[in-house]
């Protein structure tokens, strides 16, 4: 090993880091952002450089940076008992925890199993639909079904219900019996591109040829997030949700709400399902529930589902050592009494229509084809040309997205994300605390980097 004295953090993040789903090649010249601090809705670079963070990190830090009161509650929770497992004893904040979210789920979703990330909820809803249905007797019924470009996670069975085709590649083969489903990309719809409502039976109604193709009796879910976050936030268009539970109810089909984003105020309400009033078999969330300051997730879950286990000797053998750690459970009480104290969904709910009419004003930029989401979890899906909606070539990619907007936005003070799972999009999902002043700094950041992409066209 080289000596480590003359490094900076990021020459040694070069050597040493193997940083997330990035090229291990753009580390190497040893210039990677490094970020090291944050207060309310922005954050700060090893040279004190403010940014903008119009991705509250990574659609996680609801209640913003700096809050003192959520180390507090580590550190107390850290000094009382900082550790204990929930596998046959409970500790009494992921008991308060649970029976809270029990209280803000929608119906009744009121048994709440936590894990420590959203992969993991994910992991734990298809394992207990299929044990569910081995203990109500259909245990043929093991498949999921869930949408092209959708994100799930990264574990082999959220990674089989991902849609990512990039993402999932290399790791062929996964877990069987995972099938796909369009999106709600009313933007690019195949059918139905001039009737929005007519599109989302459509859409619906593809979940159904899949559960007949099939077989009914071997489906045991399907998987959905309430507005599907890669691809670039695809709404659901009116009534599709109520056509999908309708089409689960008839084939006896579980409808999980994969809320890892969308719950938590995210669109201006505890949870997305409660947004788009619909009734959910299993929720599973993660990221916003302690804004960050710990990490956590769960999965919840009906009292249908549960049932077959509270008798006998029925036991769901799933589990994980620091899933519902008392630390992040203290922080996530600490952080929704603050969602409660500040009225962070009210917030959201009053300034959604504000950020989106703020973004719509790039539509007098050429590369501007869509601006779409709900809440404060908006995407900008940019276009080479707009009036034929077509996209860019793979080289203009790479030099104009990739090359250049990416940095660009970075060194203009913005950190967001730019995204081509799908069709490119930029991607703005800021912490909930933000407001017009905030909505306009991202608006002229926007501005400016995508006028100067549209010169290199
Ligand atoms: N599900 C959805 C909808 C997500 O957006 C994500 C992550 O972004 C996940 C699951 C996986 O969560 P995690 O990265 O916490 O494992």
């Amino acid at each position: 090993m080289t000596s480590t004295a003359q490094r900076s953090v990021s020459e040694s993040a070069a050597a040493h880091l193997w940083p997330h789903f990035s090229r291990l090649s753009a580390f190497a010249t040893g210039s990677v952002p490094v970020i090291t601090r944050g207060e309310g809705a922005h954050i700060f670079d090893e040279n004190g450089k403010r940014y903008l963070d119009g991705l509250a990190g990574l659609f996680v830090v609801q209640a913003g940076h700096g809050r003192r009161e959520l180390a507090a509650a580590a550190a107390a929770q850290a000094s009382e008992l900082a550790y204990f497992p929930l596998w046959s004893h409970v500790h009494p904040k992921a008991v308060e925890l649970a029976e809270r979210i029990a209280h803000e789920a929608p119906g009744d979703l009121n048994r709440v199993f936590f894990t420590t990330s959203g992969s993991e909820a994910v992991e734990t809803a298809w394992k207990l639909a299929k044990q569910y249905f081995k203990l109500a007797g259909k245990p043929g019924k093991h498949k999921v079904i869930s949408r092209t470009t959708a994100y799930h996670g990264t574990t082999h069975g959220a990674l089989s219900i991902t849609g990512v085709q990039p993402y999932r590649a290399p790791f062929e083969p996964l877990v069987p019996g995972a099938h796909k489903v369009p999106t709600t990309n009313f933007y690019r719809a195949p059918e139905h591109a001039d009737d929005l409502e007519a599109f989302g039976v459509w859409a619906a109604d593809q979940i159904e040829t899949a559960i007949v193709a099939e077989g009914p009796d071997t489906v045991a879910a399907v998987f959905l997030e309430p507005v599907q976050n890669s691809g670039g936030c695809f709404t659901p268009p009116p009534g599709y949700f109520a056509r999908v539970r309708a089409i689960c109810d008839r084939h006896d089909v579980l409808l999980v709400s994969d809320e890892v984003i969308c719950a938590w105020g995210r669109l201006g309400h505890a949870f997305g399902a409660t947004r788009f009033g619909y009734q959910p078999d299993i929720i599973t969330c993660a990221k916003g529930l302690t804004s960050g300051y710990s990490p956590l997730g769960a999965a919840i879950i009906s009292d249908r589902l549960a049932e077959p286990f509270l008798h006998g000797d029925a036991t769901f053998l799933h589990g994980y050592t620091f899933g519902g750690h008392p630390v992040s459970c203290a922080v996530a009480l600490a952080n929704l009494d603050i969602f409660d104290r500040e009225d962070l969904y009210g917030r959201v709910r009053d300034n959604a229509a504000a950020l989106r009419s703020t973004l719509e004003r790039l539509h007098d930029l050429p590369i501007v084809g869509d601006v779409r989401g709900d809440g404060y979890f908006l995407a900008v899906e940019l276009v080479k040309d707009k009036a034929t909606k077509e996209s860019f070539t793979d080289e203009e990619s790479e030099r104009i997205l990739r090359g250049y907007v990416s940095t660009a936005l970075f060194d203009g003070g913005l950190y967001c994300r730019t995204d081509d799972r799908g069709d490119p999009v930029i991607q703005i999902s800021p912490p909930l605390i933000c407001g017009q002043p905030e909505f306009d700094e991202i608006e002229s950041v926007l501005r400016e980097v995508l006028t100067k992409a549209v010169g290199m066209l």
